[in-house]
């Protein structure tokens, strides 16, 4: 019916019950009942589609799926109690031992722990190929790689891949495509356009877009969600149905907000691009940005990351923080508010500096996730911080 992406958002809802409500209530129930012996069997043999235990499927998660579903154009999906489940869950259903995985070197940080301590417990490997250096992709590649994996815009350097790029490697390679869609949201970039098999999102982040509960999401082809499913729903992952309620609701105002936290993450990397006390603004869609061309192409806005480099190094990066007076000092990103992250103090400082270099993490390096306050309150925040940094 409906095939625009705010009317997917807002009608994709699960059928009223008796009591005619108009918003979908909370379904707060761990399992379903059945009419009879038969109608038992019949559901456990998949005969039927129905809920039979909140792990599995319950109406709230359904809804929540369905919408992203159809918001990234996939075939089928299932929810997780955070990002790093629908991560873990993908990788433990889609590969097996002895497999082997590209990756961009840039990946959440907890990802990157997959990568290097626990996926080769079961002896799968991982190569990287860094964001500027895509021509080399292809060396990496092995006969047993199985995955290639990437996310764009890139946390915390902001650096943008070429979707349409990876999805042609990966098909000429016959590799199963996995994109973390988490920091671009379906409304601004669709990766399976390109060729994803698999795009994973934290929906803790823009999703929820309020700072409020975790949860994460896994969407793609109907037969590797299958098995994600089954070993999700044996291993037990699950987004709690509340969750699920709190995110379908999110997922209403997806458009309005993402919009809104772009024009305002536009001003704000316009302001400090004209700033002296800072040296580089990364922002897809500022025209200096490395991959200013490719983000123009892929994404519809610029998202609501930006990064930048502060004169003066670790020193200026913590007197930053320190006179920041309004936006938030805080790990997450994609709220409401304004949230500022200094990482080479903070999230990468057990890295060595070369470490961190590597991943473009430089001393003075500052992301900020722009939120929704007015963008003058946040410019000015972030002014007077600078004079004092
Ligand atoms: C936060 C984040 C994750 C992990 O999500 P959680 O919900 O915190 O588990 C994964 N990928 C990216 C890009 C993230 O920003």
């Amino acid at each position: 019916m409906s095939t625009h992406f705010e009317t997917q958002a807002i009608r994709n809802q699960t059928e009223r019950s008796q009591f005619s409500e108009h918003s979908t209530p909370m379904y707060i129930t761990s399992s379903f009942v059945f009419d009879d012996a038969e109608d038992m069997r019949a559901s456990f043999a998949e005969e039927k589609e129905r809920n039979l235990y909140s792990r599995f499927s319950n109406p709230n998660t359904t809804e929540f799926v369905n919408k992203i579903v159809a918001m990234e154009k996939a075939e089928a999906g299932y929810a997780f109690a955070t990002g790093m489940a629908a991560i873990f869950s993908a990788f433990g259903a889609l590969l097996s031992a002895g497999d082997h995985v590209v990756s961009c070197r840039s990946v959440f940080g907890s990802t990157h722990t997959l990568f290097t301590k626990y996926l080769p417990k079961w002896n799968i490997e991982t190569s990287y190929f860094k964001v500027n250096e895509v021509d080399k992709i292809e060396s990496l590649i092995q006969s047993n790689t199985r995955v290639l994996y990437a996310e764009t815009p890139t946390n915390p350097g902001v650096d943008v891949l070429d979707l349409e790029l990876l999805g042609k490697i990966a098909k000429k390679h016959n590799l199963l495509l996995v994109i973390d869609n988490c920091f671009a949201t379906p409304y601004l970039q669709t990766p399976i356009d390109f060729g994803a098999d698999i795009v994973l999102h934290s929906a803790t982040k823009l999703i929820d877009g309020q700072g409020r509960v975790l949860g994460g999401v896994a969407v793609g082809k109907l037969a590797l969600i299958r098995e994600i499913y089954l070993f999700s729903r044996n291993t037990g992952p699950a987004m709690s149905p509340f969750n699920a309620w709190v995110l379908s609701k999110s997922l209403e105002t997806l458009a309005v907000r993402v919009e809104k936290h772009c024009e305002n993450a536009l001003k704000v990397a316009q302001f400090l691009e004209s700033h002296p006390k800072v040296n580089l603004v990364k922002y897809p869609f500022l025209k200096s940005h490395p991959q200013y061309k490719i983000a123009q192409q892929q994404m519809r806005l610029g998202g609501n990351i930006a990064a930048f480099e502060i004169k003066g190094g670790i020193e200026a990066g913590r007197k930053f923080l320190n006179a920041i007076k309004m936006c938030s000092l805080s790990a997450n990103l994609g709220d409401t508010r304004t949230i500022v992250t200094h990482p080479a103090s903070t999230t990468h400082s057990k890295l060595s500096e070369k470490d961190r270099l590597e991943v473009g993490i430089t001393n003075g390096l500052v992301r900020l996730s722009v939120g929704l306050e007015h963008v003058e309150d946040i410019i000015n925040d972030l002014k007077q911080a600078l004079e004092n940094a």
